[in-house]
């Protein structure tokens, strides 16, 4: 069996970054450190840090008065900050810079009288972040051409896009609004960010070469479900989602001479390892890196509370 692994794939400067934070956070404070619900989208991470002492939250009532609070990679509203400063909470924000640009770019435009089409899906962490920025009805939030088509605003617009959105659809919903909307303001560079461009282009060189892709993340992190999206779109068939080896459909690959193999931002090597390993275990397995490779970004640590 032939295994083409993206390069790059898994963690990207933000999520080590936000990662970081939660173990420096236990070192400087000790346990209990409080983070408010997935610190990344991925259990195995989670798992991790609940065993150095991190405590997962949902909401920021749940944490006591004056102790230590991480926010999440994904960003937060700002009521969500303003809830904490209400209890005294010693917050840590770990929001990936890259989401902090949209969060700026979307309060520029809102005070400079644009309203902005977001981009992106409702319900995901960070659009609801980036919404909590500007008051309600100041943005809307588009994530296909009906939506985009549905957006009524009169008056200056502006558009943002979520970071993890889907390279080539974003595209396409950018030159819908863009012909709809003649003057619309853009964002300075793609909003969508370097690691989700770099894991989709190398999944868009993988998938038209293999008879099946494994997609390594979880059903709930959103660049792991465009992964998969951007390879079922280069025609692959045989697509699937696997948080590590145990959620492999094997059946799935039953017949096929090549397999890609890729891991969304979120998704530790260690997953990926298990993954090509029980793959080494059925089959006698030959891997090439396929992609760009080696990714330089990072980013300056997260900032500690006192
Ligand atoms: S996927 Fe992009 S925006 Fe999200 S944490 Fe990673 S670098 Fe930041």
């Amino acid at each position: 069996l032939k295994v083409l692994l993206a390069a790059p794939r898994g963690f990207c400067a933000g999520v080590r970054r936000a990662i970081e934070a939660v173990e420096e956070a236990l070192r400087v404070h000790g346990a209990p450190v409080y983070v408010r619900r997935a610190i990344v989208h991925n259990l195995a991470v989670v798992r991790a840090l609940e065993a150095k002492g991190a405590l997962f939250v949902e909401e920021v009532e749940a944490v006591p008065q004056g102790a230590v609070l991480v926010l999440s990679a994904h960003g937060v509203a700002r009521s969500v900050v303003e809830a904490g400063q209400a209890r005294a909470l010693r917050m840590v924000d770990a929001i990936c810079p890259l989401v902090g640009k949209v969060h700026r770019e979307v309060v520029r435009h809102h005070r400079e009288g644009r309203h902005v089409v977001l981009i992106g899906h409702q319900g995901h962490p960070e659009i609801e972040g980036i919404l909590g920025q500007v008051p309600d009805g100041a943005a809307t939030v588009v994530a296909d051409l009906a939506g985009v088509e549905a957006v009524a605003a009169e008056g200056p617009l502006a558009y943002a896009v979520q970071t993890t959105f889907s390279v080539d659809e974003a595209g396409l919903l950018i030159a819908r609004l863009e012909e709809r909307f003649p003057g619309l303001s853009a964002p300075q560079g793609s909003d969508i960010c370097y690691a989700t461009t770099n894991r989709q282009a190398a999944v868009r060189e993988i998938a038209p070469r293999v008879d099946a892709m494994i997609v390594v993340g979880e059903s709930f992190s959103s660049n792991a479900r465009r992964l998969c999206e951007v390879a079922a779109a280069q025609g692959c068939g045989a697509v699937q989602l696997a948080a590590d080896a145990d959620g492999v459909d094997w059946a799935a690959l039953a017949g096929g001479r090549v397999v890609g193999v890729t891991a969304a931002a979120s998704t530790p090597e260690s997953s990926v390892v298990s993954v090509l390993e029980a793959l080494r275990s059925r089959f006698d397995v030959r891997v090439e890196e396929v992609g760009d490779g080696i990714e330089s970004a990072s980013f300056r640590p997260v900032r500690m509370a006192s």
